[in-house]
């Protein structure tokens, strides 16, 4: 009797996998023949089949009639996620210095609608950023086309609890913000409300469907007012006892160095944060994306003063990131936000600048900008939210 239970929970746990394997595999990689599945969780056709059955009554995958593949035997059946408003979908949120937005996102990681607004750089108290937050999702999902929304994932640019909590977010002012909570409030109908710090949920995204995919090793950067980062480590998340790690921004590397928003001197994003490169420049450094952008196209027409200044602030990037190199051993290193787009001005400077600093066996780095661009932590906030489900779908829409 022991025995069977046993057997009954091992078999329901090998199902459980394989359901969660078949949908994650369509997710990342869109439309797949059955046979193709069959190769993938090393099953046969037949159990693939009945797989896909029990996927499909819970409204996740639909079978696509076959093309003929031109070979001999049956072609097989195509299977692919519901997709558009017919497919369950999560809310995204973004929250930045300078931006934040909201998208409805189906499986796959269709962006179904999104709404990017500025944020004021006064401190907006967090119930009035959800406030604002809350009236974007609601028109974000008529646009959509009103999915069933299953969960929420939210990417800030602030030190994260386990559990949702904002622990401190020096560019945004916050401290201790109970920020799932405060979303709760307002989506009492959601499932799940998950929060990530928006550089991590960047570099899940960038490694799951970016330019960092099959990269298990890598350091995301990313940059605007502030300079976060993330850690890939043999193909998961670094995050420490906290979960707090990646803060690289605040890496000391100037004792001489100006006061950063932390409280602390010399930080690395008072060298290489926005701030630091309109001061440089000789603009407002409160200027914000407005003035970076002015700034890139001055470099683009050839200004000598832009290109001087992306020219330093590359060699303060390089500096820092030799560290992390040698501490890490990353095989990518991914540039994102504002030194994505201006990634031309600065990207040779950094692989120069960890030549000559980084321990020769650790050199083979490739330093790449985002591909993800500007919705790269959105797309991570949605990847956080599916995760919810992925691992045991079934489970998951029916209980
Ligand atoms: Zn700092």
């Amino acid at each position: 009797m022991v025995q069977q239970v046993g057997n009954g929970l091992r078999s329901a746990t090998v199902r459980t996998r394989n359901l969660s394997q078949i949908l994650t595999h369509l997710h990342l990689e869109g439309a797949t023949t059955r046979s193709a599945l069959g190769e993938v969780t090393g099953l046969t056709r037949s159990a693939v089949g009945a797989l896909v059955g029990e996927l499909e009554a819970v409204g996740l995958v639909r079978e696509l009639p076959s093309e003929p593949n031109g070979s001999r035997g049956r072609p097989s059946p195509v299977v692919d996620f519901h997709d558009g408003a017919s497919g369950p979908a999560v809310l995204a949120f973004e929250i930045l210095v300078d931006s934040m937005a909201v998208a409805v996102v189906g499986l796959g990681c269709q962006v179904l609608s999104e709404h990017r607004i500025a944020r004021s750089r006064e401190q907006v108290s967090a119930v009035d950023t959800v406030r604002d937050l809350a009236g974007m999702a609601q028109r974000c999902v008529v646009e959509a086309g009103s999915p069933e929304i299953i969960g929420a994932g939210v990417a800030v640019a602030g030190l994260v609890r386990r559990g949702g909590e904002v622990a401190v977010a020096p560019n945004l002012g916050w401290v201790d913000v109970a920020l799932a909570e405060l979303l709760a409030a307002e989506f009492a109908d959601l499932r799940s409300i998950d929060v990530g710090n928006e550089a991590q949920l960047a570099a899940l995204a960038e490694a799951r469907r970016g330019v960092a995919k099959g990269f298990g090793d890598l350091i995301y950067i990313s940059a605007e007012v502030g300079i976060g980062g993330a850690v890939v480590s043999a193909g998961g998340p670094v995050v420490g006892h906290g979960g707090f790690a990646g803060e690289v921004g605040h890496i000391p590397v100037n004792p001489a160095g100006r006061t950063c928003a932390c409280g602390a001197i010399g930080c690395w994003e008072t060298e290489v944060g926005e701030r630091a490169l309109l001061r440089r420049a000789g603009m407002d450094s409160d200027g914000g994306r407005v003035e970076v952008g002015r700034l890139i196209e001055l470099a683009r027409e050839g200004d000598a003063t832009a290109s001087e200044v992306f020219r330093e602030t590359a060699g303060w990037i390089g500096f820092g990131l030799a560290g992390l190199v040698n501490v890490m051993n990353p095989q990518m290193v991914v540039l994102g936000g504002m030194y994505r787009e201006a990634f031309e001005f600065v990207g040779d400077v950094v692989v120069d600048r960890l030549a000559t600093r980084v321990l020769e066996p650790l050199r083979k780095v490739l330093v790449v900008p985002s591909s993800l661009g500007a919705d790269a932590a959105l797309l991570g906030a949605a990847e956080l939210a599916f995760d919810r489900m992925l691992p045991d779908p079934v489970r998951w829409r029916t209980s």
